[in-house]
């Protein structure tokens, strides 16, 4: 497992390195590693490391790698999509969502939260007009679903989300993710704890950190390829 050792600490150097590039302050951009497809042996290696926070897509396999790794104190995040027959296991079982895309979905986890609990965290998540699968929100109406989290009372909105389709170039990369970025910008000072832009996948990161992401969702830059 030396190999998910070392891609950390390149990984943590990179980052490290954009954020001085684009004036960002040290320890601003947080890493969230994507433990999808890749077997818990994996987690383990990246939580010794230093990784707190792991993000799931798939339930079935998330609930066995959760109750698998239960003593192990880590945050996990759905970061997939999610249909209303899955929501009360993710609501008693994550600490995040970042998939966020119909009040419906929101309404449900928040009633099958545990009220005297943590609240659920939650990301809203865009669409834009680069996105190549048909999860998110549209831009013009992430306002209104995000007033709508807000109110639910075991939800606590934290910020937005978005997968942008791969662009080969830094240029229009950023060009994507600083739309959203002014989005975010705009709406932070509506909400209590409006503090995350969750946004950069491993070939993307750069650009992400360039226009402001707080949370780079990284996969294959730390465990390698997908089986
Ligand atoms: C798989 C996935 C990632 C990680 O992608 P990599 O390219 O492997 O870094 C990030 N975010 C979401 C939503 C994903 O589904």
């Amino acid at each position: 497992m030396t190999t998910i050792t070392d891609n950390i600490e390149r990984l943590s150097d990179r980052i490290l390195r954009f954020e001085r590039q684009y004036g960002r302050s040290a320890g601003s951009v947080k890493l969230l590693a994507v433990s999808k497809r890749h077997p818990v042996e994996s987690i383990i290696a990246a939580n010794e490391a230093g990784i707190q926070d792991f993000g799931e897509n798939y339930l079935q396999e998330a609930l066995n790698k959760i109750q698998h790794l239960s003593s192990m104190h880590v945050n996990w995040h759905f970061i997939g999509p999610i249909q209303s027959n899955k929501t009360k296991a993710i609501a008693e079982n994550f600490q995040w969502v970042h998939s966020i895309d119909r009040l419906k979905i929101a309404q449900r986890l928040s009633d099958q939260r545990e009220p005297s609990g943590p609240k659920l965290n939650i990301c809203v998540q865009i669409k834009l007009s680069t996105e190549a699968n048909k999860s998110g929100v549209e831009l013009g109406e992430a306002e209104a679903l995000c007033d709508s989290v807000e109110a639910l009372p075991n939800l606590q909105l934290r910020g937005l989300m978005a997968i942008p389709a791969a662009l080969p170039d830094l240029e229009s990369q950023r060009r994507t993710f600083r739309v959203l970025a002014q989005e975010y910008s705009r709406l932070k000072p509506r909400y209590a704890q409006f503090d995350t832009l969750s946004t950069g996948m491993s070939n993307d990161f750069e650009a992400a950190v360039a226009e402001g992401s707080t949370l780079i969702r990284i996969g294959t830059t730390i465990f390698g390829p997908r089986n």
